[in-house]
């Protein structure tokens, strides 16, 4: 079986819909479970069809159920995981793990060091590594390691660190060569560098324009606008897929209603998708 990334959710930390919105597009999704979109995540399957779940979001529990589902494993609980960063789509999750739900015993769970520390210093996180039922490895910006016959290499990605740093990811199988940075404050010329380098993108598409979310200030949460991003990374020479999608993007709804276009090259990325690598 070849290794591949499944995207098990494509939204913002807040999901689609978000909590206490009556936007049309999330009452259109409480009505249609097809208009939802689960939190960012994406599944590693590796070449024996071991799965490494790259962050856990509130909507872990559907999530590993569709990963079983597509990966045509028995097993629900993931073989690894790995975290990005500590802002709540990104590690909510993890308290599914405990003792209150799944009990999971020694799953092992890549962090950065900051990381790691945070886990452990805060309840009810520490509980699962006092515990035993998450095991940290060390994941350093720059070191590459490999899971399953795929390597993944992690690298810094610019973005606020209210708690921790925040990764995005290379991934390289044996044919292809995928980057999934979900979440950057920027497109920094290191940034738009690496994803220009690779076969596939998927990367930050929080916000379409700066005409999104009237009264927030945006300063406070910044995100590469997708509009200016096409832009930047025009002539990539791999597809580029946008993701972690807020619900007052544009770009969520369906396509045949009034998505914006973009550019050739350039797409939405969907919950269930799947790239060989
Ligand atoms: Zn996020
Ligand atoms: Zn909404
Ligand atoms: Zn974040």
């Amino acid at each position: 079986m070849s290794a591949r990334i499944l995207v098990l959710g494509t939204a913002q930390d807040g999901g689609v819909p978000h909590a206490g919105c009556d936007c049309a597009t999330c009452l259109a999704a409480h009505q249609d479970d097809t208009r939802r979109r689960r939190v960012a995540s994406v599944a590693l399957v590796g070449e024996t069809g071991r799965t490494l779940v790259v962050d856990a979001t509130p909507d872990l529990r559907s999530q590993l159920h569709r990963l079983a589902l597509a990966a045509g494993r028995d097993r629900l609980a993931p073989d690894a995981l790995l975290l990005t960063h500590a802002h709540v789509g990104h590690y909510l999750g993890l308290a599914f793990l405990g003792r209150e739900a799944m009990n999971v015993v020694g799953t092992p769970l890549w962090a950065t060091a900051s990381m790691g520390a945070f886990l452990q210093s805060n309840r009810p996180w520490s509980w699962l590594v006092e515990r035993g039922q998450v095991v940290l490895e060390a994941l350093e910006p720059g070191t590459p390691f490999t899971f399953d016959g795929v390597r993944l290499t992690p690298f810094l990605s610019p973005h606020r660190g209210e708690d921790t740093d925040t990764v995005g990811l290379e991934i390289e199988g044996p044919s292809r060569r995928l980057l999934y940075v979900p979440d950057a404050d920027e497109l920094s010329p290191d940034l738009v560098q690496r994803i220009r380098a690779v076969d596939v993108a998927l990367v930050d598409g929080t916000f379409h324009d700066a005409s999104e979310l009237p009264g927030r200030d945006l300063s406070a949460i910044p995100h590469p606008f997708v509009a200016e991003s096409v832009e930047a990374l025009a002539g990539a020479r791999g597809e580029v897929w946008f993701t972690h999608l807020n619900h007052s993007n544009a770009l969520i709804h369906p396509e045949t209603e009034q998505r914006p276009q973009l550019p050739e090259g350039f797409g939405v990325l969907e919950d269930g998708a799947a790239f060989e690598l």
